[in-house]
């Protein structure tokens, strides 16, 4: 037997919590499941500092245990496990079925999907052991820390010069490493990375380790046609490949752009499918901050209470 519910939550970083505390407090009863990834994404730093309402900065893991509490305060259902299974109704007031680890069933009369975005890496063993130690794939985020300071920046598209030319501002020297000849960026970013006398552009270079044993001390570079490796000193090492959101579960099913983030209406969080609303990092490759994920996770749950409203 399939348990009914009113709302259903996936995923539980802060666009997932922030929607369950409203969601709970609108008497919606949600039910969230967290995914293996409790807390989401910030549960992978010790430091954040850019979120309002914490003076002298927070860690990770602990800020997402306090959102934890405060939507479990108001009556949120907070389960561990994956959905693993949608079928989704195309119709208004209609019921979408979800599996969860593969056996539960869940039918929800709206759902809010808050499955965010997945960080691309390299894959070296040097840049996986130093995540958090000098390695990070959020300058927004990091950048900070590495104030006058000499780093890297690892990509070539859009948001690695955007990355380099907003790291160029507070860092002393920024290296960009580029494994073609030539940047992807759009010609008007790679002007703006041109013009900024702080930013050095590797062409062919790769990566080939990311030195220093807790924290990084530099980085060896190899130029992929020349095969000749050279070592940078810097204190921060920027991947800039990209991020893959976690949307394979609704594909063919919910419309998404070309790279997977979920296609949301005008300023709402409204999907293509009626009492479907997605939220946070999985519908926004702008923007990838926890303060801009809560923010959305609150309109997703006013959307999803509007939306019961109207039916009734
Ligand atoms: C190392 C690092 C440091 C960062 N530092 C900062 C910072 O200092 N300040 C800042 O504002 N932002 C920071 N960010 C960015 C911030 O973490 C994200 O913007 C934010 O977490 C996005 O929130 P979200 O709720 O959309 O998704 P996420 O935090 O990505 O959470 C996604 C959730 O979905 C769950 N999930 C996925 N698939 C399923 C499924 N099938 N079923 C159930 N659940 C599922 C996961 O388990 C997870 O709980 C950082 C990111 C990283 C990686």
């Amino acid at each position: 037997m399939a348990e009914k519910i009113k709302c259903l939550i996936i995923g539980s970083g802060p666009a997932g919590y922030t929607a369950a505390i409203y969601a709970a407090r609108a008497d919606m009863k949600p039910v969230m499941y967290t995914g293996m990834q409790m807390g989401g994404q910030l549960t992978t730093t010790t430091e954040v500092d850019n979120y309002p309402g914490y003076p002298d900065g927070t860690d990770g893991t602990a800020m997402m245990n306090d959102l934890q509490k405060q939507a479990e305060r108001f009556g949120t259902d907070v389960r561990f496990g994956m959905v693993t299974k949608v079928d989704l109704s195309t119709e208004v007031g209609g019921v979408h079925k979800v599996i969860v680890d593969e056996t539960i069933e869940i039918e929800a009369e709206t759902i809010i999907i808050s499955t965010g975005a997945t960080a691309k890496y390299l894959g070296l063993e040097s840049e996986q052991r130093l995540i958090g130690g000098g390695v990070s794939a959020c300058a927004t985020c990091d950048g900070f820390f590495y104030k006058g300071q000499d780093v890297i920046v690892v990509g070539a598209g859009d948001t690695a010069a955007e990355e380099a030319t907003y790291l160029a501002n507070i860092c002393n020297k920024v290296t960009m490493l580029v494994r073609k000849d030539h940047m992807r960026a759009s010609k008007a970013m790679q002007h703006r990375v041109e013009k900024t006398s702080n930013i050095e552009v590797l062409y062919n270079t790769e990566l080939d380790e990311v030195l220093g044993k807790d924290v990084v001390e530099g980085v060896r570079v190899v130029n992929n046609q020349t095969k000749d490796k050279k070592e940078i000193a810097v204190t921060g090492a920027f991947i800039a490949i990209g991020h893959k959101p976690n949307s394979d579960l609704f594909k063919g099913v919910l419309d998404m752009d070309e790279v997977g983030y979920l296609i949301t209406k005008g300023k709402s969080t409204k999907t293509n499918l009626p009492g479907v609303f997605a939220a946070g990092d999985i519908q926004d490759k702008e923007y990838r901050q926890a303060v801009t994920a809560a923010g959305s996770g609150c309109m997703a749950a006013l959307d999803a209470e509007r939306y019961l409203g109207a039916l009734e």
